[in-house]
């Protein structure tokens, strides 16, 4: 949950593949707390590839690319451990990426500008471009030019095998921006998804087994917070841990009933922020329940009733946690009287939340 209250700044880039006329572009914004890896998937997406070759990026002199390719060429570096932010890119700097050792696709990417996140957009996002990315395995720009050739040649031998080949969809001008961008935006669900696997069952249930065991000693710190938020909950929550594996299709109605694998997570957001008082209002608020006598437990409790919401907006509508709001509300609610806070949540959600 550290990205929360990261700071992050967005880098807009210009890709540009060379050796091809008039160019094939596209301009698109990423935050600079990602990994090259996710740079790669996202270059993949704004210029149109299918992902199906190798890929390596080139940036001030050295060479990045995924695990499996830097083991066999025996050199460069892993994408995964590096964010773009680390590599300290400044406005005007450029750097190369080279997509399918075949056809040697060479692109160009420059810095247009390096800036602080807009509120109400999703990053990645697409701001424009030209012309269709070239056909995947077609012998790189050479290969292109001459496939186009024959595609406008109706004369020429293999004019219907070509058009078989590119399908009758392929326009070489079109460049879809709202197509884009949807595909953008679906791989940031993907991504969400990804980091809620936190929530996945399997997971809890590997982590409530250990738990049982005793054997928390051998856990990782974000588990090891997990078990012993599970052990705190077994007298509620025993028969769902136990099951999780065989419950994992059981979905809990969020009106009526307790999730207890999202309410152990919450529990695990709210200590994380506590132990690190970040933001210091969650500290702040937490000690004040506690003068007035409000257990360890049932605080948490309230901090997750702000929490929850603003994750689920996160979720659902693509916006970013709102740190702003989860400060304000836990100032608001550290003078009054706990039986009156899950109230106050409540109103102010329903005028965040416009409903
Ligand atoms: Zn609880």
């Amino acid at each position: 949950m550290d990205k929360i209250v990261n700071i992050w700044n967005t880098l807009t880039l210009r890709i540009s593949l060379e050796g091809i006329k008039p160019e094939i572009w596209r301009r698109f914004v990423v935050r600079d707390d990602i990994s090259l890896s996710e740079l790669h998937e996202t270059i993949q997406t704004v210029m149109g590839w299918t992902d199906s070759h190798l890929y390596s990026f080139s940036i001030k002199k050295t060479e990045y690319s995924d695990e499996k390719t830097v083991e066999d060429l025996g050199r460069g570096k892993i994408v995964d451990s590096i964010t773009v932010r680390s590599l300290k890119l400044k406005k005007e700097d450029t750097f190369k990426y080279i997509y399918d050792f075949g056809d040697d696709w060479n692109h160009i990417l420059k810095v247009e500008s390096v800036s602080s996140p807009e509120p109400e957009i999703t990053y990645p996002v697409c701001l424009g471009g030209a012309r269709s990315c070239p056909i995947e395995d077609c012998g790189g720009p050479h290969g292109y030019e001459e496939l186009l050739n024959i595609l406008f040649d109706p004369d020429h031998e293999e004019y219907e095998s070509m058009q078989e080949w590119v399908g009758p969809f392929f326009d070489p001008e079109e460049f879809d921006l709202a197509l884009t961008n949807d595909l953008l935006l679906n791989n940031a669900d993907d991504d969400q998804a990804e980091d809620l696997k936190k929530l996945s069952r399997e997971h809890m249930y590997a982590v409530w087994k250990l738990a049982k065991n005793n054997q928390l000693d051998d856990m990782p710190d974000e588990d090891k917070l997990l078990a012993k938020i599970m052990l705190e909950h077994e007298d509620e929550f025993f028969n769902n841990f136990e099951f999780a594996d065989v419950l994992a299709e059981r979905e809990y109605d969020p009106e009526s009933e307790v999730n207890p694998f999202l309410h152990i997570t919450l529990h695990a957001v709210a200590e994380n922020q506590l132990k690190e008082k970040e933001p210091i209002e969650v500290y702040q608020f937490y000690n004040s329940m506690r003068k007035q006598k409000v257990s360890h437990h049932d605080t948490v409790h309230l901090i997750s009733g702000m929490i929850a919401p603003l994750m689920f907006y996160l979720i659902k509508g693509h916006q970013e946690f709102d740190i702003d709001l989860y400060r304000s509300l836990l100032k608001k609610c550290k003078n009054k009287r706990p039986d009156k806070i899950l109230d106050i949540i409540d109103r102010e959600f329903e005028s965040y939340f416009g409903e």
